[in-house]
């Protein structure tokens, strides 16, 4: 079992968040013969930590979870200390950017209010999917999401749902259009849920019609009803229960409910700009953009939380890029 790692005042990089991309940029880091300081809360703070089955992962024929990936990315990293220090289970409090260079990272760690400075700074926060409430609570669908009856991504689990029945979670545009997007992967048949909203019922009115005029050429269906409850995990199936107690019965659940935290307070702290979605806007090798699309000098943006694709390649290709090109300019 090793230790707790030592804290150090001053690193080469210093990375908020250890998950897929924060992990690789402490790898690359050590391999450059530099330091890194990696805070993260923990793997389950991970979007992947809850991904049963991941089929596009080099090397993993049989596909592998999210948690045993992470795992193997852990002890790479702790094989790697002491050049890079894992914090965690440690939360980030904030960061500022120091004259002439450098930062500063404010961050709780086994209770207590620590500090730590950087050449650069790495972002690598990830997102927070929003998890749909039944009764006050998100817990309820926790079951299905575990054994993967309930999937959240399309281009991780499409490719599952062929010849499959399918509710999809969700009841705005981007529901609708998940909805749609389904069809190509030869679902059976496709029904959003949309949990006592009306469906569309936020969309301007062009875009509303449009959108209804695709789901009935698709044959996609709907039900308003409130959802209270699930059934049919033992048959690995989606029971849904609804509020005027009929129930109905899907192979799979498919979540199209957006972010619920977009991790944006610091990197807004920092200055950095963020596109029509939300995401933190980088150029290629994944210079934070702030004002004028100008990169801030020193800071980087990784994985989910940077404007690109939500996947495990490309937060370890993100991060590898950010280190390159921070060991380039400022280590
Ligand atoms: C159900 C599901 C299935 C998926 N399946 C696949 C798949 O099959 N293939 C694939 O490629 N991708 C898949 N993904 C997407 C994949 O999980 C993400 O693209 C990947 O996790 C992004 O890595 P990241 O490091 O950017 O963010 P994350 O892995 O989410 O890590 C972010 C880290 O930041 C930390 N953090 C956040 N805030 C703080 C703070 N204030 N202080 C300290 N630490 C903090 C968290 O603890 C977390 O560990 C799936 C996602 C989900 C939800």
């Amino acid at each position: 079992m090793p230790g707790f790692p030592r804290l150090k005042d001053a690193y080469d990089l210093v990375i908020l968040g250890g998950g897929h991309a924060g992990l690789q940029a402490g790898l690359k880091c050590a391999m450059l013969n530099h330091s890194a300081c990696v805070i993260d809360r923990g793997p389950k703070y991970s979007r992947s930590y809850y991904a049963p089955k991941m089929d596009n992962i080099p090397g993993f024929p049989d596909g592998i979870s999210g948690h045993e990936l992470l795992d193997r990315q852990i002890l790479q990293v702790r094989a790697v200390d002491p050049a890079v220090g894992l914090f965690s289970p440690a939360r980030v409090t904030g960061a500022r950017r120091l004259e002439p260079s450098g930062y500063r990272v404010e961050f709780d760690w086994l209770g207590q209010k620590r500090e730590v400075t950087g050449r650069a700074l790495v972002l690598a926060l990830g997102v927070v999917d929003r998890i749909l409430e039944v009764g006050g609570s998100i817990q309820p669908i926790f079951p299905w999401a575990n054994f993967g009856i309930v999937d959240f991504c399309v281009f991780c689990d499409g490719h599952t749902l062929a010849g499959k029945t399918v509710a999809v979670l969700g009841h705005d545009a981007f529901a609708a259009l998940t909805a749609l997007d389904l069809g190509h992967f030869g679902v059976k048949a496709v029904e959003i849920l949309t949990h006592g909203r009306p469906l569309l019922g936020e969309a301007a009115p062009a875009e509303r019609d449009e959108l209804l005029r695709k789901l009935s050429e698709a044959g996609v269906t709907s039900f308003e009803e409130a959802v209270v409850g699930f059934d049919g995990i033992r048959e690995k199936r989606f029971g849904v229960t609804f509020a005027g107690g009929s129930t109905r019965t899907y192979d799979k659940g498919f979540s199209a409910l957006g972010w619920f935290d977009m991790h944006d307070a610091i990197p807004r702290s920092l200055g950095t700009t963020f596109d029509p979605d939300g995401y933190v806007v980088t150029d290629e090798d994944c210079r934070a953009l702030g004002a004028g699309a100008r990169p801030i000098p020193g800071l980087y943006c990784v994985g989910d939380l940077r404007n690109g694709w939500n996947q495990i390649p490309e937060a370890w290709a993100t991060a590898e890029r950010a280190v390159l090109h921070a060991y380039s300019y400022y280590l």
